[in-house]
């Protein structure tokens, strides 16, 4: 795809939902179990919202959508968030 970024592009839209850097959050997909920071994924921005997957296996990670006034969040591809203290 040719919008494909890093995942540290997508820190405004995690940001706006998390109150942490979610950039530094290690997220273990479901696909394929590879742990990653969020940084480190593959991230694509659409104009109705952002898709991280996994670099690995191409899983979905993480889906942000913003619509009516409402964002919903999808984060069925990750198994677990490791969030250090400092992030
Ligand atoms: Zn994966």
């Amino acid at each position: 795809m040719e919008n494909k970024l890093d995942g540290n592009a997508a820190a405004g839209v995690l940001q706006a939902i998390f109150p942490f850097d979610m950039t530094l959050v290690q997220a273990t997909c479901t696909g394929c179990g590879a742990t990653k920071a969020i940084g480190a994924t593959a991230a694509y921005m659409y104009g109705m919202g952002t898709i991280i997957r996994c670099p690995s296996c191409d899983t979905v990670l993480i889906r942000v959508a913003q619509a009516r006034g409402r964002t919903f969040l999808d984060m069925r591809g990750v198994r677990v968030l490791q969030i250090s203290a400092g992030a």
